[in-house]
């Protein structure tokens, strides 16, 4: 029989770090108000967890969809320019590689460049996979500018994509000011207490300290690592992934800007983690992610301030969490977005793409008042199969480096999942990479990682022995050329910025 439609009409967000409004910002988009109510509670005596800061390039579909003006949320935020990741010392030692936002170019042949790379570097051409990649020729010189600039210059180079690092707390103010001119209200205050209905189970209502009482149908938990819907209140357990990835805490510290302004983050390994790198206008974002297990807070300290490139203009701050997520990210009528539904280090900076995925799903398969399960099922499915894909490639970057220390001694004989033992198996035997459901990263992002960190596989596509191989040499000298050519006319990253879209707020 079919039931009469009971829309969900209010929608109350409880947290406003940088899960809570992006939600604010897309529920206000699509449920354009007065048809359903958008309210926020957040506190500023507790806070955000003001680190986030660099992407992945999906955040442009975010803000296309919100009709940002990039130039305007660039300036706003203090921002920069992300072609990549340079990664230092990771598979051993003093080696670098580079995980650009692109592919290789075209298939040639209609197989992937990689395998012709092989080929090459088999009869003992010494030349990186990057030569192959507009990203890396870019970023490698400082200089970056927005493909469809290329393209409109009738070159065709342009297959690659970027991201952008800016300020966590700009950009949360940024957003909260496009969701308050939509309709969405902001309640400062504190959480105290989460009513719930005792015939359902599902959440009734927020009491805030100082006695306001927030009704709503839907909920959505943004409260970080609190998790206070998702965990204290419904007890939703957390799976936990620390024996897959075993850095359990961070020190963040900003250091004063350096010139050039490089168009990428930087992740260099160190003996018990890694340490980021990234570039804002303003400053500089650092931060040393290890593992406790291997090194203690005060020499992780001391490691991250010995490798800083500018004076340090903050204190250290440290934060502590746990690799994993909860068991199920929408329970009844809680959806938990951000670090209340899970966290995985931020080596790939997954975690804001994982918010936006999360909120795309949410917004697909937005329920009625009855919240039928069988939704919830579906979206849980969805969204633990993306964590797990997350997961497996951030462990790739660890189970097979060569480095000497015990925590990446640690990391090479730990137990991996089995999907990664089979992706890294395909690999080895035929160097393809076989994608799962809700994978995040696509194959060239996959060979950046294993080729970067020296995991070459025993064999290349054989159809690539019927391309004569003076035409290979001869198409790929060309490609190294063009895209040299291409990235030279490309302007200075840090001119691009500072012309373009400089900061609108002082430092
Ligand atoms: C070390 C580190 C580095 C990271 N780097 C990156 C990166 O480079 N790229 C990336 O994509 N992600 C990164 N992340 C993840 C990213 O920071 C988060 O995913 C993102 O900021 C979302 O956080 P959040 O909004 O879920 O939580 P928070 O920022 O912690 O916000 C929680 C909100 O809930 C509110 N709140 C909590 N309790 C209450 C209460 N009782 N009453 C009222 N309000 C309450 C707080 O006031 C706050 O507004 C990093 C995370 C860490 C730990």
């Amino acid at each position: 029989m079919e039931m009469a439609a009971t829309p969900i009409k209010r929608i109350v967000i409880a947290g406003g770090g940088t899960a809570g409004w992006m939600a604010a910002c897309l529920l206000a988009r699509f449920l354009p108000q007065p048809h359903a109510e958008i309210r926020l509670v957040e506190s500023d005596e507790i806070g955000t967890i003001g680190v986030g800061e660099a992407t992945v390039p999906l955040i442009q579909q975010f803000n296309g969809v919100l009709g940002l003006d990039e130039k305007a949320f660039v300036a706003a935020t203090q921002g920069t320019f992300k072609l990549g990741i340079q990664y230092r010392d990771w598979g051993e030692p003093g080696n670098v590689h580079f995980h650009g936002f692109g592919d290789y170019g075209d298939t040639i042949q209609g197989i992937a460049p990689h395998h012709h790379w092989l080929k090459l570097r088999r009869l003992g051409d010494p030349s990186p996979i990057e030569d192959w990649s507009m990203p890396f020729a870019a970023a490698s010189r400082d200089r970056f500018a927005p493909p469809q600039m290329i393209e409109a210059d009738g070159r065709d180079s342009a297959a690659y994509k970027y991201a952008y690092h800016f300020d966590a707390g700009l950009y949360a103010r940024y957003l909260r000011g496009y969701a308050e001119a939509r309709g969405v209200t902001r309640l400062e205050g504190k959480i105290g207490e989460v009513e719930l209905d005792p015939a359902s189970g599902h959440v009734a209502a927020l009491r805030l300290e100082d006695g306001r009482r927030i009704e709503g149908d839907l909920f959505i938990d943004c409260t970080g690592f609190a998790a206070l819907l998702i965990g204290k209140t419904l007890g939703v357990p957390y799976v936990d992934w620390s024996d897959m990835l075993p850095c359990d805490r961070a020190v963040a510290v900003a250091s004063a800007r350096h010139d050039p302004l490089t168009p990428y983050t930087r992740s260099t390994a160190r003996a018990a983690g890694w340490q980021w790198r990234i570039p804002l206008q303003h400053r500089t974002g650092n931060g040393h992610v290890y593992s406790s297990a291997f090194t203690s807070d005060d020499e992780a300290i001391e490691t991250l301030l010995a490798n800083l490139d500018g004076a340090r203009v903050s204190e250290p701050r440290m934060l502590r969490f746990t690799t994993g997520h909860r068991a199920k990210f929408w329970h009844r009528n809680v959806v938990a977005l951000g670090l209340a539904a899970g966290f995985m280090e931020p080596l790939e900076s997954s975690s804001i793409q994982i918010i936006q995925t999360g909120l795309a799903r949410l917004i697909d398969y937005l329920p009625d008042r009855d919240f039928d399960p069988a939704i919830a099922d579906e979206y849980n499915r969805l969204t633990g199969n993306e964590y797990a894909r997350v997961r497996d490639f951030l462990i790739l970057h660890y189970c097979r480096s060569r480095r000497p220390e015990p925590l990446w001694q640690h990391c090479r004989t730990m137990p991996i999942p089995d999907a990664l033992r089979h992706k890294i198996a395909v690999w080895e035997a035929s160097g393809h990479v076989p994608l799962l459901s809700e994978e995040s990263y696509q194959e060239p992002s996959w060979v950046s990682i294993f080729i970067g960190n020296g995991v070459l596989p025993r064999r290349y596509d054989p159809i690539v022995d019927q391309l004569p191989i003076e035409h290979l040499r001869g198409g790929m000298n060309q490609r190294r050329a063009a895209l040299a050519r291409d990235a030279e006319r490309l302007p200075l990253h840090t001119l691009f910025v500072d012309r373009v879209c400089p900061a609108t707020l002082a430092a």
